[in-house]
């Protein structure tokens, strides 16, 4: 219904045709798209379409295969963040594969970068206490993971019942069947027979979008701290195990959270005596200013799920950090079972730790967090100073994050017709102007490199400038 095209609109857009004929995409490389299932990409995108093949890497630049260079304004998937060419994660894991390139950590052996890394995590997240690091592959392991342990915990605990989770509507937790169902994003639920009964959605804390008229932003948070209490209310408290939130929402369009909801939401799971677990996959390690988001917005969460800038993406991991009081009921459980049954053989991968342990001196050795302190505030004005666009309905973000929404008449209720693909005609010209950024639908996402140079930050500035008059043109 949103996206059905009104004559009057449809005149206003100079051409419908389709984005592709103005994208300067990758061409004669000889790579065939369609040979991979590509994820997230539509069908026809992977057959008649050639992909954007990326060769090579140097700092917060990516090349492709015809040599083109591209400011990566997302650090990859939000992950890159000493960007591309750090000589020291490189040696880091050239060094731990001449030693030992694999050990598992299955059956009580384990491998010393697995021991040193979860030491040294747990001594970096400071904003609740944390006891036990628990090591996966990826965000969405983490998340699958998260859900185990609380059911482990609460069957150990006597509470059979008290299963269910509550995540948000538009968020994002991952992409297997559990981290899927909770994410709140429609696309990930369609045709996949999810989400799993066991999770509920409630509101995403969108102010713009979704305040009452005259609503103050902390009364919304108010509004939705009491929704929560309701539907807990509604499936009764005793089902209710858990509560997951991403400090800032990702993927779902980069949305702060409004002022005092995290206050708000903390004090009613705590009333319910839920388990808060905060997904810090996106906002770990500095994107928000804060060594995590949990710091900037005071959350104490029970448990948390990392991966992303953890190695700095040089290699696939994850971890979950799980509180005293949870760990120590998960440890009276198995030992009572006789093991933990849960893990992967490349849980703690050596490789990917000893990367990681690197990645998370070079943080410190860096001050990475005042880096991106300084480099922040330009970034989102300079990008924000934008706002005033009639093609704009919001640009949100802090720190090195940063959602661009189109919408017509600076309307969250009045979006464009799906078909004009004001969104992707924007990511292609700067993708023609060599800079890519995260295309969903309307929505544009940034998150630079913690190494983001001054210079770096007008180079984005100007490009996402040039795109903006283009999709403006076209508008018009
Ligand atoms: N959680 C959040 C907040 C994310 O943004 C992502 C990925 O973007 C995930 C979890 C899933 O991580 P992965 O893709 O490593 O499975």
């Amino acid at each position: 219904q949103d996206h059905v095209i009104g004559a009057p609109l449809q005149a206003r857009c100079n051409s419908t045709a389709s984005v592709q004929t103005d994208v300067t995409a990758a061409d004669a490389t000889g790579y065939r798209g369609h040979d991979m299932l590509a994820p997230f990409t539509a069908g026809w995108q992977t057959t008649d379409a050639k992909p954007l093949v990326i060769e090579k890497s140097e700092g917060s630049y990516v090349y492709d295969t015809n040599g083109k260079k591209y400011l990566d304004s997302l650090a990859g998937l939000w992950c890159t963040a000493l960007g591309g060419s750090e000589q020291r994660l490189v040696d880091a894991a050239t060094k731990q594969l001449n030693t030992l390139p694999f050990y598992h950590s299955f059956w009580n052996r384990t491998t010393k970068p697995s021991l040193e890394l979860a030491t040294e995590l747990l001594e970096t997240f400071t904003a609740n206490k944390m006891s036990k690091a628990f090591f996966t592959n990826s965000g969405s392991e983490a998340n699958d993971t998260q859900v185990k342990l609380v059911w482990y915990y609460n069957n150990a605990l006597g509470r059979p019942k008290k299963k269910k989770f509550i995540a948000r509507s538009k968020s994002y937790h991952g992409s297997t069947l559990i981290a899927a169902s909770l994410s709140g994003l429609p696309a990930l639920h369609q045709k996949f027979d999810l989400p799993a009964p066991f999770v509920l959605h409630t509101d995403c804390p969108h102010y713009w979008r979704y305040h009452l008229p005259g609503e103050t932003e902390e009364d919304f948070s108010t509004r939705l701290a009491t929704n929560l209490e309701n539907l807990i209310l509604k499936e009764g408290p005793e089902t209710i195990a858990a509560f997951i939130a991403e400090p800032v929402m990702g993927a779902g369009g980069v949305i702060p959270p409004p002022t005092t909801y995290f206050e708000k939401i903390q004090a009613v799971v705590k009333k319910y005596d839920i388990l808060f677990i905060a997904d810090e996959v996106i906002c770990a390690f500095g994107r928000l200013g804060t060594m995590f988001g949990c710091d900037k917005y005071n959350i104490k969460p029970d448990l948390v799920s990392i991966a992303k800038a953890l190695s700095s993406a040089y290699m696939p991991i994850g971890a979950v950090l799980v509180n005293p009081e949870v760990s120590d009921v998960i440890y009276s459980q198995s030992n009572k079972l006789g093991s933990f049954s849960h893990g992967f053989t490349y849980s703690g991968h050596p490789v990917s730790c000893a990367v990681a342990l690197e990645t998370l001196k070079i943080y410190k050795e860096r001050n990475i967090v005042e880096r991106v302190q300084s480099i922040s505030p330009r970034f989102q004005e300079g990008v924000k100073a934008f706002s005033d666009s009639p093609i704009i309905g919001e640009i949100r973000g802090t720190g090195l994050i940063l959602g661009t929404e189109f919408t017509d008449n600076k309307s969250p209720t009045d979006p464009f017709p799906a078909e004009w693909g004001i969104g992707a005609y924007f990511g292609a010209q700067c993708e023609k102007h060599g800079m890519l950024v995260r295309v969903a639908g309307d929505n544009i996402m940034m998150s630079p490199p913690f190494i983001f140079t001054p210079q770096q930050v007008e180079e984005l500035i100007s490009i996402y400038g040039k795109a903006l008059m283009a999709t403006e043109e076209r508008v018009k």
